[in-house]
């Protein structure tokens, strides 16, 4: 969970200045100014930015505190009840400090209980109502008429640094897994346009996007609802599905990495373009767990038993290829041998990166009501083994990579140590960023006077720990 507070506008565009001669110039009064607390995950990141894109080009300016902003919007989660603690937490403070809140996002759909508990909010709506949000903004605060409007930069206001960029193909989520409560809140798939979708990754990577990630609630499922409907991109026709966004985002020369993709047949087929080099190869695949019974139990999507065998597979094809995963402990029902059967399974499948949760009620979730819930000390007794066991297989990884050159995205330029040599922190292929490991280089600068974040270099590999690597620049 993340709290995002806009610091600065992206660039130095306030509406108020004057351009051309003294004698001509146009004032305009100051323009209202927004500030923005965004909680949850990339999803509701990206609903954020585009919520601040409208309201930018609207004419509004963005507040780096409270005391500044006419208006605070509040972009809420309510995916676990820890999540929505935290929102509420977040609009009780950003009522103290500013007053004049309105909130959005997942927790909109709970207007009651937010109205409830702070009568003083402005409007409360829901998650994806861009229109109903930003109608509420010039509610509360009117923009001024006649304002700049072609202030926001090519890519969009973005909350990410520059060079990495989400873009989300789809709303909404047509399984009903039984802890998840997000198709109740985000309603059935809704796919993007494909042309709609791609003409976004190439503006992104117009203003200086070096990479993509494709995020959505099932990326695999791009374009069912629109039963794969063809549109017209530069010349030819693409179907609206995930292997021709694949290829097409393939061909802008940006690394781009697939999020939250389930192991459907058709996935077999963006493994070739990563051996070629056109997509990163890296999948992020929610796997939640791997014992028969308990995915039965949680409903998954692609609940393959031949899954292991794909893996090896795909790992005969794209060797390099990083397979990221969550996986949830103590679901209800999950016995001892459910989850040595997991352990056993992650042995065999190896994969690169794992985040593991234990499994937490959320209200409304059809799983709260399942028998056989596990007591909490189990829970943190099969958490820490599977830490611990995932931990040895990235470690294992990791030592293996030693003596590699790697190709390594730079996020930041470090400052200078003792004796004056100035470092970086970077990401190789396998690490997307926020979730995955880190590249620290050392000694950046001495070969490359001029790195700056988003440039893509070759980095020997001399080190690793559990999680990440260390190397430096393979030459210029
Ligand atoms: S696939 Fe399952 S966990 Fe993911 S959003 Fe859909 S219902 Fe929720």
């Amino acid at each position: 969970m993340s709290v995002i507070r806009i610091n600065h506008p992206t660039r130095d565009s306030a509406p108020g200045k004057s351009y051309g001669r003294a004698h001509m110039a146009t004032k305009f009064p100051p323009a209202p100014k927004v500030g923005m607390v965004s909680l949850g995950c990339p999803k509701a990141l990206v609903d954020s930015e585009r919520i601040l894109t409208k309201l930018r080009s609207d004419g509004y300016a963005m507040s780096p505190d409270y005391a500044g902003a006419d208006v605070v919007l509040v972009n809420t989660c309510g995916f676990l009840d820890s999540a929505k603690e935290e929102s509420l937490e977040a609009i009780g403070e950003a009522i103290a400090e500013n007053g004049r809140v309105i909130v959005t996002g997942c927790m909109g759909n709970e207007a009651d209980l937010i109205r409830e508990r702070f009568p003083q909010v402005l409007a409360v709506t829901g998650a994806h109502q861009y229109e109903a949000v930003v109608n509420a903004v010039h509610e509360a605060s009117p923009p001024i008429p006649n304002a700049f409007v072609d202030l926001v930069p090519e890519g969009g206001l973005k909350l990410t640094p520059r060079h990495y960029s989400y873009l989300k193909i789809s709303e909404g989520c047509n399984h009903r897994c039984t802890f998840c409560i997000i198709p109740s809140i985000r309603g059935d798939l809704v796919s993007r346009r494909i042309d709609a979708v791609l003409r976004e990754a190439e503006k992104l990577v117009a203003a200086g996007t070096k990479e993509l990630l494709v995020i959505s609630q099932d990326t695999s499922a791009y374009g069912v609802d629109v039963r794969h409907e063809p549109r017209n991109w530069h010349g030819r026709e693409i179907r609206t599905h995930m292997t021709d966004l694949a290829s097409a985002l393939g061909d802008m020369g940006v690394w781009t990495r697939l999020h939250y993709v389930y192991p459907y047949p058709h996935v077999d087929q963006v493994i070739p373009l990563m051996a070629e080099g056109k997509l990163t190869p890296y999948l992020d695949i929610p796997f939640q767990h791997a014992s028969p019974k308990v995915l039965k139990a949680m409903k998954r999507p692609g609940n393959d038993a031949k899954v292991l065998a794909r893996i090896h597979k795909w790992r005969d094809i794209c060797p390099d290829i990083a397979i990221r995963s969550s996986f949830v402990v103590g679901f209800p029902g999950e016995t001892e041998e459910d989850f040595q059967y997991l352990l056993d399974w992650l042995e065999e499948a190896q994969l690169d990166r794992v985040g593991a949760f234990r499994f937490e009620p959320v209200e409304g979730a059809v799983a709260n009501d399942l028998p056989g819930a596990v007591p909490e000390e189990v829970k943190e007794e099969r958490y820490a083994r599977i830490m611990e066991k995932t931990a040895a297989i990235s470690a294992a990884k990791l030592q293996a990579k030693i003596g590699r050159i790697l190709p390594v995205i730079i996020d930041e330029i470090g400052e200078a140590d003792e004796e004056g040599s100035i470092g970086g922190t970077a990401r190789s292929q396998a690490d997307a960023p926020e979730i995955d490991g880190n590249v620290f280089l050392r000694d950046l600068q001495d070969s490359h006077p001029d790195a700056k974040p988003g440039d893509i270099i070759n980095v020997l590999i001399e080190d690793a720990d559990e999680h990440d690597l260390f190397g430096a620049p393979a030459g210029k």
